[in-house]
């Protein structure tokens, strides 16, 4: 069995959801389970949509028209949706009505773009000759936590999936399952968290013991730079788990940051694909892939980083004060991204910047505290950056010929990424910079 997640822009449209029938079709000899994202921008307008009702207006239709009319390129009948359309409908005038819109309200409304959309293309599909079903994942076994927004399985969602896949799909027909969703042991719909359905993927993977995790996205495979920026960026052929990891914690585009971790446990290579190419092989992420000779594998950036520095001149004389600088963080949930320190100060990065300005006030005793928002972190990874020499001055020589200001620098032993801090606006000629500088000699 395979798992085959089509994202968002995969399934745009007609257009788009009929080379993914050509691509299910091709390679059902490999039992595929397809895992599907909304349809690409349905989830930013129910968001929309809620937060509109949530202040008090009234939100209008234009979520379920656009809805609509995929669902009418692709031939589906209006019946089809209908209870969905009619459950948004009740669910933002109750947002509206009580003028607030919770975490777990958001959940149920931003689930129905999954929803709509396996409905649709396993209609479709099976117009089209090719015997699919829909299923919403919690009714595969996708039982999640409470946290909403960022909800997670329970452990024994694993068994419960592989008994319910057993069960209720019937044979020879193709699953078409959601993405992103799931349900608390109380019944209540949850996410995973925007762009969630990679890692929904990689959980059925887990849990159905599939040999391969496909995610079928618009560019071909991981590449060496976000393609938008960077001409040049060129297709990364292999990669392993923990270079993945880093790369889609560090922001590139590709791969929700959680998703590698079920197929690690399970060690499922991931194949990331393009579906607009589907010749191309794209990029397999594995344990152990062929050794190959270049240090840096990509390169990725995160914007809208905020810095925190707390400098105190007598802390070089003090014991524990990284520990008390850092409880305080941790009970202002800030979530820290990197950390430098030096004999008087300590830099951290963090993408919260709610939950620092909250913990400000119990910094003040420690330090001056500063704090600079409009930050970028850029990572250069490689699993040989560690053991080449000479990569850390072609960062820095090709910043300083970018004419980039570096404001924090991190790297650690057995680490396999570069980081720096620049300001959000140097992005762009810091990223062209540093690819023509590693990649196109
Ligand atoms: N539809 C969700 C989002 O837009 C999940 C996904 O596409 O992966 O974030
Ligand atoms: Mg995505």
């Amino acid at each position: 069995m395979i798992v085959m997640k089509f994202g968002g822009s995969s399934v745009a449209n007609r257009e788009q959801i009929t080379k993914v029938l050509g691509i299910v079709r091709d390679r059902l000899d490999r039992r595929p389970v397809v895992v599907s994202s909304a349809h690409k921008g349905i989830t930013d307008a129910l968001i929309d949509a809620a937060r509109t009702a949530a202040s008090g207006f009234e939100p209008g239709e234009a979520v379920i028209e656009r809805q609509r009319t995929v669902a009418g390129e692709l031939g589906c009948a209006p019946e089809l949706l209908m209870p969905l359309y009619s459950d948004i409908r009740d669910l933002l005038r109750g947002i509206r009505l009580v003028g607030e819109l919770s975490p777990r309200s958001l959940d149920h409304i931003s689930s129905f773009g999954e929803r709509m959309s396996v409905r649709c293309i396993a209609d479709y599909f099976t117009r089209q000759g090719l015997a699919a079903q829909a299923f919403d994942a919690w009714d595969l076994g996708l039982h999640t936590d409470d946290n909403y927004g960022r909800a997670r399985p329970v452990a024994e969602y694993a068994e419960r999936m592989k008994a319910a896949f057993a069960e209720k799909v019937p044979p020879g027909v193709v699953p078409i399952v959601t993405g992103f969703v799931g349900k608390s042991a109380r019944g209540v719909i949850t996410t995973l968290g925007r762009n969630g359905s990679d890692l929904s993927a990689t959980l059925v993977g887990a849990a159905i013991g599939a040999d391969e995790v496909q995610i079928w996205s618009d560019t071909d495979g991981v590449m060496s730079a976000d393609p938008s920026i960077v001409k040049a960026a060129k297709s990364i052929p292999t990669m392993r788990f923990d270079e993945a990891a880093e790369l889609a914690f560090f922001g590139s585009r590709v791969l929700h940051p959680a998703t590698l971790l079920p197929a690690i446990g399970a060690n499922i290579s991931v194949r990331v694909l393009n579906t607009n190419r589907p010749g191309h092989p794209g990029t397999v992420i594995e344990s152990a892939p062929e050794p190959k000779s270049s240090p840096v594998t990509s390169i990725a950036y995160k914007e809208g980083q905020t810095v925190l520095v707390i400098t105190e001149p007598r802390m070089f004389e003090q014991v524990g004060f990284l520990a008390r600088f850092f409880e305080v963080l941790a009970r202002h949930q800030v979530v820290v991204d990197l950390v430098a320190t030096s004999e008087v100060s300590v830099s951290i990065t963090t993408h919260d910047r709610e939950a620092l300005e909250r913990s400000l006030p119990d910094l003040a005793p420690l330090g001056r505290v500063e704090v600079h928002g409009g930050k970028t972190i850029l990572a250069v990874v490689g699993r040989h950056i560690q053991h080449t020499k000479g990569v850390g001055a072609k960062v820095l020589e090709a910043m300083s010929r970018a004419d980039v200001n570096i404001q924090m620098h991190t790297f650690g032993m057995s680490s396999n990424n570069i980081s720096l801090v620049i300001d959000d606006d140097a992005v762009g000629r810091a990223v062209a910079t540093l690819h023509a500088a590693l990649f196109e000699d």
